[in-house]
This record gives structure tokens, sequence and C-alpha cells, in this order.
């Protein structure tokens, strides 16, 4: 069999170049979008931007999507763009099948796994309006335990009972799979994606990104904790069950919604001098 190299000599065909536009200098959509959809734009935006400054990107991969009030559309990322480099009026808008219906003059696109993940949730629950899913290092390690996340701090045991696992299947290509994603989140508005990382969703951008920033947090302490090789302290099952029930958006107020103009007036102080455009471009 002929190795690589060999083959390489044998075609001497040189690697074609197709000029591609991969400017990320975009016209503002601000007039030609409803309200409606120029306001779910921004906070989906700022969203991409918040989870790049709480440090739970992985390059240009992962998504987060956003339904656009009273339509069956979303936004998504494009695909090849940082996190801090993602604007109101650079996102993509796609049907639930992941038509896309516009987006910038580019030669970026979206990404189908983003799709695959985020359009059979969208579609099968829609009580929720956003789907957030990272590769963080302490997401990851935890998926790749057997154990699953233990109830180790007051930020983990929120989860307990709320907290949904799936399968991994390889790179989420196959159309197959979103109904085995549907089956095991259920309920829940968190996943971990076992040997793969996080999901969470929520009824608003800042509920969804409030849950993810909790449940990375509980990822990255129970990682050090295990790390620590001390005997684990665990709570016993009743304060572990009160402790769970009063964390649920129900219980005692939405988490993320009190939080999230703190978070903007973050986003938008710390991106001042940033040199990447303000989100809300
Ligand atoms: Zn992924």
């Amino acid at each position: 069999m002929a190795n690589c190299s060999a083959i390489r000599r044998a075609t001497r065909t040189p690697y074609k170049t197709i000029p591609m536009s991969y400017t990320t200098n975009f016209a503002s959509v601000k007039d030609q979008v409803s309200p409606e959809e120029w306001q779910a734009r921004l906070e989906l935006a700022a969203t991409y931007r918040l989870v790049d400054l709480y440090g739970m990107t992985d390059l240009i991969y992962n998504h987060i999507t956003l339904r656009i009030p009273g339509t069956e559309h979303l936004l998504i990322n494009l695909y090849g763009l940082l996190y801090k480099e993602i604007t109101a009026s650079s996102l993509v808008k796609i049907d639930l099948e992941g038509n896309i219906l516009s987006k910038p003059e580019t030669d970026y696109g979206i990404n189908y796994s983003g799709f695959v993940i985020h359009g059979c949730i969208h579609q099968a629950r829609p009580d929720v309006k956003c789907v957030l899913h990272t590769h963080t290092r302490a997401g990851m390690a935890v998926s790749a335990m057997k154990c699953g996340l233990l109830p180790l701090t007051q930020t983990g045991i929120r989860f307990v009972g709320h907290l949904a696992y799936h399968e991994y299947e390889g790179p989420a290509i196959d159309l197959a799979e979103r109904e085995r994603l549907v089956r095991d989140l259920g309920e829940h508005n968190a996943m971990v994606l076992n040997n793969h990382g996080l999901l969470t969703c929520g009824p608003s951008a800042g509920e969804a990104f409030n849950l993810m920033y909790n449940l990375e947090l509980a990822c990255q302490a129970q990682v050090d904790v295990m790390a620590a090789q001390a005997e684990l302290r665990v709570p016993t099952e009743e304060v572990l069950a009160k402790t769970a029930h009063l964390y649920q958006p129900g219980a005692r107020r939405p988490y993320g919604v009190l939080e999230w103009h703190a978070m903007i007036r973050r986003l938008e102080a710390e991106s001042k001098f940033s040199g990447y455009p303000p989100y809300s471009h």
C-alpha cells in the first residue's frame, strides 16, 4: 500500500486556493430586523461575550442559540469567529431544520453540529429560549468521570435530581442522535454530554448563562477536590434535596435574571478598550 508521501509525489496536484471572504466588518442589521429580533440579537451576542469573559470558550467551537420570540427561528454564531468578535449583526438566522434564512455578507457559515445539538432541543422544548454548550476543561473532566457530578458543594448540590446525562456517540452530525438528546435532557435544563462537555438551556439567555456558570463552577470545584484526594464530605440526603429545591427557578427566584444586568454592566465596562467591536453592533 502506498504511503502518504508516495501518493503526494504521484498526484502532484497543488492544493487549490479559492479566494474566500473572511472579513468581520459586518454592516449593522438593526434597521432591517424587527425590534424583537434585534433584542434577541443583543442578548445572544452579549451571552457569547460573557462566555468568553468567564473563560468558557474553545477557540471558534461550540454554540449558543436563541429563539427569536414568537417565531420558529433561531440565531446562531458564524462558524469561524471568536466569541469575543461576535456582534448582534454578525449572528445568523436559521430555521429549526438548519436552513440559513439570513446571514452577513461573508463566506463564513454555521457549524452543522451546532444545529444538530441545539435545533432538536428548541423543537422539543418550547419553554426553552436559549441553549448553551461548552467544552471547558473542568466540564470535560467531569463528563469523563463515571460518578458524574457529585454533590460536594452548594453550587453542585443545586443540580441534585436536576442534571441529565447523554452518552457520547461521536461528533454530533447524526440527525438520529437528536431523539436521544431530547429524551435524555427530558425536563431538565442542564446536561452533561459524557466524554464531551456541558449543555444548559433556559427561558432566557441570562438564565441559561447563569446555570452554565454554576455547572462549570461545580465541575471546577469537583476536579479540585478529587485531585486533592482528601476524604469527601457529602451532606445528608435531606439537606441535598432541600438545597436542590431551593435553587430551582420556581422556589425563590429565577436565577440569572437579577444577575444579568450586572453581567451586562461588566461586559460593557470591560469591553470598551478591548479592540473588538461592541457586542451591540
Ligand atoms: Zn461539543
